[in-house]
């Protein structure tokens, strides 16, 4: 029996025998509901999100996968802080998950919750890191996946993938063309709706159970924290990421966990700033138009979460911001040259609106804040080879070598 609510219509359906996806009455985004969260929530003999299983979907032991998710790295900024003035800043550093994202998080989740329900296979859709979560954590328990790609899928992405053994087809257009979008959606659906599969799309509204996952960031940053957190960050695509972290936030608030909510930023790269644009001009719904920028992982425009992430900004929890891709990278160079950490663009999105704000005047000298680094750095070698200037290494024969000494 599980509990929902709706984040449209704020209809409640408690102890349901049936297993929803969306809401019954308006088609609306789904939230799950537990009892409240007690002192002794977290299985210290679990391993990965599992740690965390009582407040999440209830899956039997034998479907737990476990692949070294989650756990991840809360790194204390020295340089970036320095420069930005700030004393309180942390990376968390997501980008160390196995296939190399956070979308492992929701993967690990989503694969026992459809074995769990006796699914026969799982089908979705990706900009990469999806895919390649979900394809490892379906290798790992011999389930059936199906993939549609983006017809501009970054080469490495698309690479792990086929490592994995996914069944992958290219769409052409999608991920430039909302139209086409739309339409593999609606396929999906029709798959999930005719043959029962579990529909892996890394979002609220498409998978409600698979995307708890994703709560247990929140959950990991209030362990390694030990005070109160002012401000989030987070990149947005589909904007399950920052819905799934508000959640995490959301539960351990209302149980008395948390004293204070932190609030939520979202950052887009300006060239796909649907929600940041629907947020700026008070709207419920995400803008409409095609996608522009570079940034792989952040190019959805039509993001599925869209309206939970106005929603809860709406409610004055989270607000938004859009930068440059040029932003983007130059993040991603400084979180590599001044920290040691290695990200894709996507990753580094997050601090890049970190600065944005701070340049405003928007965030406080001493706020504590947490920026999301979600993917690592080998995600997308083409944007990564072009990035750097690999003629300027030079090449010296062993003599010259020998020529120059020591110092
Ligand atoms: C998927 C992804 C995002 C965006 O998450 P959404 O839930 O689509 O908003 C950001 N960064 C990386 C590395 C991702 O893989
Ligand atoms: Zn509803």
């Amino acid at each position: 029996m599980l509990s929902y609510v709706c984040y449209s219509c704020e209809k409640l359906f408690h102890n349901e025998d049936r297993v929803l996806y969306q809401c019954p009455s308006c088609q609306g985004i789904l939230g799950l509901q537990y009892p409240s969260l007690s002192a002794q929530w977290i299985d210290h003999e679990e391993l990965g999100i599992w740690r965390y299983r009582r407040a999440l979907p209830p899956v039997a032991k034998q479907h737990h996968v476990h692949l070294g998710e989650g756990n991840t790295a809360l790194i204390r900024s020295r340089a970036i802080a320095e420069q930005l003035g700030m004393s309180h800043l942390y990376f968390k550093l997501e980008s160390s998950n196995p296939t190399g994202s956070y979308k492992d998080r929701i993967a690990a989740m989503g694969i026992a919750w459809a074995l769990e329900q006796g699914r026969q296979g799982c089908v979705g859709t990706t900009s990469g890191n999806a895919g390649a979560a979900v394809a490892a954590y379906a290798a790992r328990m011999n389930f059936t996946y199906r993939l549609l790609v983006l017809e501009h899928m970054a080469a490495a992405k698309l690479s792990q993938v086929l490592v994995y053994g996914a069944d992958v087809t290219k769409i052409k257009g999608f991920g430039t063309e909302a139209a086409v979008g739309d339409q593999v959606f609606a396929w999906i659906h029709d798959q999930v709706d005719q043959y029962g599969w579990e529909p892996m799309i890394t979002a609220f509204h498409f998978n409600p159970y698979a995307m708890e996952g994703v709560k247990t960031i929140a959950f990991e940053l209030h362990d390694q924290l030990g005070m109160q957190l002012d401000h989030v960050f987070a990149p947005m695509g589909g904007g399950g990421l920052y819905c799934g972290i508000w959640k995490g936030f959301k539960e351990l608030h209302q149980s008395g966990c948390m004293s204070q909510m932190p609030h939520m930023v979202a950052v887009q790269p300006e060239g796909c700033s649907n929600v940041v644009r629907a947020y700026e001009a008070n709207e419920r719904l995400p803008m409409s138009g095609d996608s522009t920028t570079e940034i792989s992982g952040l190019q959805v425009p039509n993001p599925p979460d869209g309206t939970m992430a106005l929603r809860i900004m709406s409610e004055g929890e989270g607000s938004a911001v859009a930068v440059a891709d040029e932003e983007i990278w130059r993040a991603q160079q400084a979180l590599g040259r001044l920290e040691g950490i290695f990200c894709e663009p996507a990753g580094a999105t997050a601090l890049a609106g970190l600065m944005r704000k701070r340049e405003q005047g928007n965030i406080a000298a001493d706020s504590v804040v947490v920026c999301c680094v979600t993917g690592n750095g080998l995600k997308d070698v083409e944007r990564l080879t072009a990035s750097v200037d690999l003629s300027s290494v030079p090449m010296w024969t062993i003599d010259q070598l020998h020529e120059t000494g020591r110092g």
